[in-house]
């Protein structure tokens, strides 16, 4: 059986957004079957939609990408997936702008793809579409025939039905998902808002995790996105990881580093987390001039204003503590918005005391894992992390705080400060177990057979 990958953009050997660790997961998924197929955008837009597919094939995998135009790109990406879908998939009704023009160009593309990409199908062909921007997809590809089976992940939460109905013509999508063998979610409770909303909203009865719709099955589970644990270990430990960390630790004496390192996104709730460093200067004052926040956050989607506005307010409050707070010899806040090779910033997380990660919702968040693999096991540092992150349900290990709850986090972070060497051992043991029990290979191992195993 060939695998065929469909995601929003296709990381081409050799490019940038090979970096992070899906697209090397996928990637692995596609060279494990005797051929394989990754489909999609390929990032650039032109003045008017174009049917042509660009092929070129690496090894046994083949890479057909094709181009948008701005308006679709203004439609389907900027609009519908990324000022809509986004902020209602992290539970933000009040951020989330429906347009419906933008969603004729997000059905209009998704028509497209599922067009150029059935005509490349062949019978045993078994279909992994990855997020939220393509949805529609199999229903589309559905209507043109194709039966092979189809399998949906979304990497991003999926809020309670009460939520998703505020969204026009949530129906459509409701019927999108049904049209897929499997969908895979993050986490149970996500799983379970899904499920619940599909079987509301569809009027279909639910039978063991699966949904029946028009005399079909459609699964629905849970499949927690992992890393490579050792392999993110060695890049800390390795000589580019080790400079930075030793580097940074003479830099900053004896004093803790509490680390943050996110996209500048909302959903990261990052002025609620600067908040929180702030509150734990005002209610510890000795730990004034013992521990400095660095917050790393590549800017991201800044053509959305809710983003600039956000950028702005964190901007200002780091401004704020810093002069309320500094000395002429300590800076409390580290501000900056540079994407780091993945060496450095292996280093950078092992030279952190304190890894704080305090989304206000987020599908799963891999820095959490990140941190964890990154950490000395016999002088670990100590995870603070959101209750509302996906990572949360599989590290309990970790000091789960309420982001909302900003003086507790303030809180948290003294704990996190005072713990002794054994208590950070044990718990660092425990987190650095979970995440070789479910890792990123582990991760598209399971969905895979999930997804061969439909319809048996
Ligand atoms: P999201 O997918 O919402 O951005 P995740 O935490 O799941 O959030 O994944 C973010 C990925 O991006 C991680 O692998 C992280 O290492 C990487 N990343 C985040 N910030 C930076 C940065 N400044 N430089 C390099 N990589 C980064």
């Amino acid at each position: 059986m060939r695998l065929v990958v469909v995601s929003n953009r296709v990381a081409l050997p050799d490019s940038s957004d090979r970096a992070g660790g899906l697209a090397v997961a996928l990637d692995e998924a596609l060279r494990e079957g005797s051929e394989g197929l990754w489909f999609g955008w390929n990032g650039e837009t032109s003045r008017r939609p174009s049917d042509s597919v660009h092929e070129q094939r690496h090894g046994k995998v083949s890479f057909a990408t094709v181009a948008l135009s701005r308006e679709e790109f203004a439609g389907y990406y900027e609009s519908y997936a990324n000022r809509c879908l986004w902020p209602l998939l992290h539970f933000r009704v009040d951020l989330t702008a429906y347009d419906e023009e933008a969603e004729h160009q997000y059905r209009a593309v998704n028509e497209r793809f599922a067009r150029l990409l059935a005509a490349r199908l062949r019978p045993d062909d078994v279909i992994w579409v990855q997020d939220y921007h393509l949805i529609p997809l199999a229903g589309a590809l559905r209507r043109l025939g194709v039966s092979q089976r189809i399998g949906f992940f979304l990497h991003i939460p999926f809020p309670p039905a009460a939520l998703f109905e505020t969204l026009p013509g949530h129906e459509r999508l409701a019927e999108d998902f049904a049209a897929y063998d499997l969908i895979g979610t993050q986490t149970e409770a996500d799983a379970a808002h899904l499920r619940d909303y599909l079987a509301k909203t569809l009027a279909v009865p639910l039978e063991g995790g699966s949904l029946l719709h028009r005399g079909r099955e459609v699964r629905l589970d849970a499949f927690p996105i992992g890393i490579d644990p050792a392999g993110f270990r060695a890049l800390a430990t390795a000589e580019e990881g080790e400079s930075e960390f030793l580097r940074l630790r003479a830099n900053l004496r004896d004093r803790a580093l509490v680390v943050g390192v996110d996209r500048l996104d909302y959903t990261k709730g990052l002025v609620r987390r600067m908040r929180a460093f702030e509150s734990l200067l005002a209610q510890f004052p000795e730990a004034r001039r013992q521990v400095e926040y660095l917050q790393v956050a590549p800017l991201s989607r800044e053509q959305v204003e809710d983003y600039r506005r956000f950028r702005l307010e964190l901007e200002q409050l780091t401004v704020k503590i810093n002069a309320q707070y500094g000395e002429t010899d300590w800076t409390p806040v580290h501000y900056i918005n540079r994407i780091l090779s993945r060496a450095t910033l292996a280093g950078l997380y092992r030279a952190a005391s304190i890894g704080l990660v305090t989304p206000i919702r987020d599908g799963m968040n891999l820095v959490a894992k990140e941190y964890v693999a990154a950490q000395d096991a016999d002088d670990p540092g100590v995870l603070v992390l959101s209750r509302f992150a996906g990572a949360s349900a599989q590290m309990p290990e970790a000091l789960l705080v309420n982001p909302y709850d900003v003086a507790s986090v303030g809180r948290a972070l003294e704990q996190a400060r005072q713990m002794p060497r054994a208590e950070r051992r044990a718990r660092h043991a425990a987190l650095y177990a979970g995440l070789c029990r479910q890792d990123l290979r582990g991760w598209r191992q399971s969905y895979l057979d999930s997804l061969r195993g439909t319809r048996a």
